[in-house]
């Protein structure tokens, strides 16, 4: 069935309600918002383009985006969103790879992404959505909605790229649907009082959860500047409340920190739903200080989007519970749906408490990679997503992320989790920002090498990191370096590049005498 209906089902009980907001100002109702997708798709249609074509979206966040992703499900094409901050040589891969037929996107965006074109992707039509052109596409009779097979491709995520050239995950209307109504079931209630501001690239998991919340007849709010910005945001929750937001840890920490918090209403917001890179203990119990319990993690990855687990907002507030801090670190429990396991590398269970390769088989699951059959073959086996994470489960069923598997530092024998190393010097009062990597070693195989960013007005410290490390955690997984920088590399979704610190410690290796 097509994912449309996912968002059909509300304009039929809420017609006459508004659905999406530009700021204060209300941008269209359900029925206005069902009637442009319609008449984009149709418009789209007479441009040529067929059921299972692939169309690019490439612009920051705004009302448009919506309806464009609508009008694509409408139509029966396959959405391919691209970060709008990507690299030019990285979008024309994502363009070309896809095949897209068409790239929506914005006239100021338009030129880097002409020049960046080449080979099969030059036949690529873009349109923007800023221009009179556009306008013109919705002059077409609305069309009803095509009746994709469920099996049909609805979501090309192109995987966010921190190792490696990115990978089409092939995410179809079932794999959506499952999506979306473990998501209703699982974050707690969302009806016509909700609102979700879009302060996360839409072309990530806050563009994929709306559909959800438009579902249940909640609105989504777009803030005027299309980004996460805690000034232009308070005022947004403080106006609407039921307020959620779906934020990047880093964002979550700027957002309690910023001088504009005072300002906020509180109980005006609902929740912040977080994931996409680990949260430390410390930023989510000043997160927890600051903001009551409005905090719901979750765990996902591109090739099951948003769908692994949570950390629902009870355990967030069961501060009496004798593992609080532990479930605070954990990922919480398997989303409905999910079975999850932890195993070795022949796909055997592991024990509780052993670190193993988290593996999860569910509705949400890709269908494979895009014409890569055998990167997908590496990734399914058995009907399991073998999702490069390690982890392990503890007695209550609780997920806790170690690091990526290629992430982790094998120093004489031993493992070494970086997340944990990142963990105890988190805690460190001058640490802003930590990320440990393995360096090769000739005696050890590697050895640990933390990059740390102070907060302003602290001096680094690399003798008081030791000696927090000393206090914490066993000798051999402690630093043997610290390399102090302003800022961390990061990819566009916030997360840190740590392919980048390898190169760069590389780079400072040659230059060691
Ligand atoms: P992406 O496919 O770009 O969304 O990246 C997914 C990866 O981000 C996962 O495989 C994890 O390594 C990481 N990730 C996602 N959610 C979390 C979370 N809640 N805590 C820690 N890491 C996470």
């Amino acid at each position: 069935m097509n994912f449309y209906h996912c968002f059909g089902h509300a304009v039929g009980a809420w017609p006459q309600r508004t659905a999406l907001y530009a700021g204060h100002r209300p941008y269209a109702t359900f029925a206005a918002l069902d009637l442009r997708a319609r008449q984009l798709a149709a418009g789209l249609v007479r441009l040529g383009l067929a059921p299972g074509d692939r169309v690019a979206i490439m612009m920051g966040n705004r009302c448009e985006y919506t309806e464009i992703m609508l009008a694509c499900w409408a139509a029966g094409l396959c959405i391919v969103p691209i970060n709008a901050k990507l690299h030019p040589r990285e979008f024309a891969y994502v363009i070309g790879n896809s095949g897209a037929r068409a790239c929506l996107t914005t006239s100021s965006l338009a030129e880097s992404l002409t020049e960046g074109l080449c080979g099969n992707a030059l036949s690529c039509r873009i349109l923007c959505c800023d221009l009179p052109d556009y306008a013109r596409l919705f002059a077409a009779e609305p069309m009803a909605v095509v009746e994709s097979d469920s099996a049909d491709c609805a979501w090309l995520f192109y995987t966010s790229g921190t190792t490696g050239r990115p990978k089409g995950a092939t995410i179809t209307h079932r794999n959506l649907w499952f999506m979306s109504l473990g998501y209703i079931a699982d974050s707690g209630p969302i009806d016509t009082r909700t609102h979700a501001l879009m302060v996360a690239p839409q072309s990530h998991a806050a563009g994929l959860l709306l559909v959800a919340y438009l579902t249940r007849g909640a609105a989504a709010v777009v803030p005027e500047s299309g980004g996460f910005d805690p000034v232009e945001m308070i005022p947004l929750i403080n106006h609407f409340g039921g307020a959620r937001f779906f934020a990047a840890p880093t964002m979550v920490k700027r957002f309690v920190e910023s001088p504009e918090i005072g300002a906020l209403e509180v109980p005006r917001l609902d929740t912040i739903v977080y994931g996409g890179g680990p949260m430390y203990i410390a930023d989510t119990l000043r997160a927890l200080d600051t903001l009551g319990p409005r905090l719901w993690q979750i765990y996902g990855q591109g090739e099951t989007p948003c769908t692994i687990s949570y950390l629902s907002r009870e355990m967030h507030a069961a501060s009496d519970h004798p593992r609080f801090l532990e479930r605070l670190a954990s990922v919480g429990m398997a989303r409905t749906g999910i079975s999850l396991r932890v195993v070795d590398e022949d796909m055997k269970p592991l024990p509780v408490g052993e670190v193993g390769e988290i593996i999860v088989r569910g509705e949400t699951v890709m269908r494979g990679y895009w014409e890569n059959a055998q990167a997908s073959a590496g990734a399914l086996r058995d009907g399991w997503l073998r999702t490069g994470d390690l982890g392990f489960l503890d007695v209550e069923g609780m997920l806790t992320l170690r690091d990526r598997s290629k992430d982790l530092i094998i120093s004489g024998g031993s493992n070494i989790y970086p997340r944990e190393v990142e963990e105890v010097l988190q805690s460190h009062p001058g640490v802003r920002e930590v990320a440990v990597i393995g360096v090769p070693h000739p005696e050890w195989g590697e050895e640990p090498v933390a990059y740390v960013v102070m907060h302003a007005g602290h001096e680094p410290a690399a003798d008081s990191l030791e000696q927090v490390c000393l206090e914490n955690i066993a000798r051999f997984k402690r630093p043997k370096r610290y390399v102090f920088v302003a800022e961390l590399p990061k990819n566009n979704y916030g997360k840190i590049l740590k392919t980048e610190l390898r190169t760069w410690a590389a780079q400072e290796g040659d230059d060691r005498p």
